[in-house]
């Protein structure tokens, strides 16, 4: 059977404790390997190995030197395609077809765009009078900010975990990197590439296991400068708790419940294609994913029978099958909540249009995490299916009457990641657009992402933004010179 190894100073190394726990395919529910299970020790060994690096080659490489490596990683993450491809499908179940346009490329490009940002980032410099008539000049100098502990969720796991691991290396950071215990090996991969690129070793580290074994040290641990996490709001509590004893730096990437706001006049062809893409993409495991869905009363009845008739459409199947179109759920644990919300919508009374269980699979999938894409109406907005986040192949949609009611409806969450307007009147959608309580708000369409653009979430969403130079905000430190002239 197929081991994961923790990734620690440029060696693959087994826990300190020799324990392993099991990787499921999601698909077949069926063991694909075996995951070393990291404890504490192992923690204390990665941050060392990143604490250590600071101080040495890694520490005091010249920049061009630096963006010379993350161009040769995503070229090496390039040429190992099929390999990263191959280990993210079966971690997480998702088609081909999927990760070989979004997960596989946008890991590598992360790579590339941050080593861009930071060679083309320009600096403050400000002259100044000084109190006996003679002029000073100030200039802000960038820093790396030392080691960062980067966390990151199972949905879309290589291109998370570089979005965060090109900029940490590109500002000069060195980083441990603690994988969703579900989805390890693309991330483990990489230390591959870092060997053999170049990388120095303890710049990249690697430590599997579960957030309630190692979270806590991995966020609070002396030695750890910063701490970077993407994943539920829960835990995004949590690890704010954890890294505030020791008043680490925090960037939280979390949870959403996001709306969709369909006007009447807005083209029908694009408001469906775009709204079946946000809300089933990943077997609706995505955080900018779609769940409620509010439609202009004239065209509710016609918008509601074409997004069903589109979700009908959808094929399920294994990873390696071209014509799939959706995946399994990660996990048991994670279909079970689903089938949850799909109980509960249905005691609440909810119109199921479409789906609302999981389906009879065949050809050794019969044990996978499948489940029904599903669209519900009829619910009240303050019902548990309204307002909290699901993460599966589902919304609900609900009509409305007039503009300032859809904006009221889309901000009555405690969330605000991201939000869908559809209209063909541009004044309108930017003055919709523009009161929408949302990180990110796309008109007429969804998934757009230019890597230079602001990336994060109001309220329970998150704190701070990621993405271009706002990543560089936070993964360097800026230190002002004063030179009296
Ligand atoms: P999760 O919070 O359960 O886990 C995320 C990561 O945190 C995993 O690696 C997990 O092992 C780790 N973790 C768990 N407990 C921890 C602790 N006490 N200390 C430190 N680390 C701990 O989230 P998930 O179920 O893996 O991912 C789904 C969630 O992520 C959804 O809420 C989704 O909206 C969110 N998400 C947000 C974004 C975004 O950019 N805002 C992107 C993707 C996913």
């Amino acid at each position: 059977m197929k081991q994961v190894l923790h990734f620690i100073n440029g060696k693959f190394l087994e826990s300190t404790s020799g324990k392993f726990y099991d990787n499921y395919n999601p698909a077949t529910g069926k063991v694909i390997s075996k995951i070393a299970l990291g404890s504490e020790e192992d923690v204390d060994k990665a941050v060392e190995a990143a604490s250590e690096a600071m101080n040495g080659e890694w520490g005091n490489i010249k920049i061009n030197d630096r963006i010379a490596l993350l161009y040769a990683l995503a070229d090496e993450i390039d040429s190992r395609f099929d390999e990263f491809l191959e280990a993210e499908t079966l971690d997480t179940g998702k088609p081909y077809t999927i990760a070989r346009h979004i997960d596989i490329p946008r890991g590598a490009a992360n790579f590339k765009v941050f080593a861009d940002t930071m060679k083309s980032v320009a600096d403050e410099a400000y002259q100044m009078d000084t109190p006996d008539g003679g002029i000073a000049m100030n200039y802000s100098r960038r820093y790396p900010k030392g080691v960062i502990t980067v966390i990151t969720p199972w949905n879309l796991p290589f291109l998370l975990m570089t979005w965060k691991v090109g900029p940490a290396l590109a500002c000069g950071n060195t980083v441990v990197v603690k994988a969703a215990e579900s989805t390890p090996t693309t991330t483990a991969l990489l230390g591959e590439v870092m060997n053999k690129v170049g990388i120095p070793k303890g710049v990249f580290n690697v430590v599997h296991g579960f957030g309630k074994d190692i979270g806590d040290r991995l966020t609070s641990h002396p030695k750890v400068d910063a701490v970077t996490f993407t994943g539920s709001t829960p835990t995004g509590k949590r690890i704010m708790q954890s890294s505030a004893l020791d008043l680490k730096h925090l960037s939280l990437e979390l949870g959403g419940k996001n709306p969709a706001i369909i006007f009447a006049d807005c083209d029908m062809k694009k408001a469906i294609n775009e709204t079946v893409r946000s809300v089933f993409a990943n077997s609706g495991q995505v955080c900018l994913g779609t769940e409620r869905v509010y439609v202009e009363r004239p065209i509710f009845d016609k918008f509601v029978n074409k997004l069903k008739k589109a979700g009908e459409n959808i094929k399920l199947g294994i990873q390696h099958d071209e014509s799939s179109d959706m995946g399994p759920l990660i996990s048991k644990d994670h279909q079970e909540k689903v089938l949850s919300y799909y109980k509960l919508a249905k005691d609440l009374g909810a119109n199921v249009v479409l789906g609302g269980g999981s389906p009879k699979m065949e050809n050794g999938l019969e044990n996978g995490y499948w489940i029904d894409p599903t669209i519900w109406t009829g619910l009240s907005e303050d019902s548990a299916i309204v307002k909290e986040e699901i993460f599966g192949p589902c919304c609900h949609i609900a009509p409305f009457d007039t503009e300032e009611e859809a904006i009221k409806l889309a901000n009555d969450t405690e969330y605000g990641l991201a939000a869908t307007v559809f209209s063909e009147n541009l004044s309108k959608a930017h003055r919709v657009a523009g009161q929408i309580d949302a990180g990110i708000v796309w008109v007429n369409s969804w998934f757009l992402r230019d890597l230079r653009t602001p990336f994060g979430g109001m309220k329970k969403s998150g704190i701070g933004r990621e993405g271009g130079h706002h990543s560089l905000e936070f993964y360097t430190e800026l230190k002002n010179i004063c030179i009296k002239m």
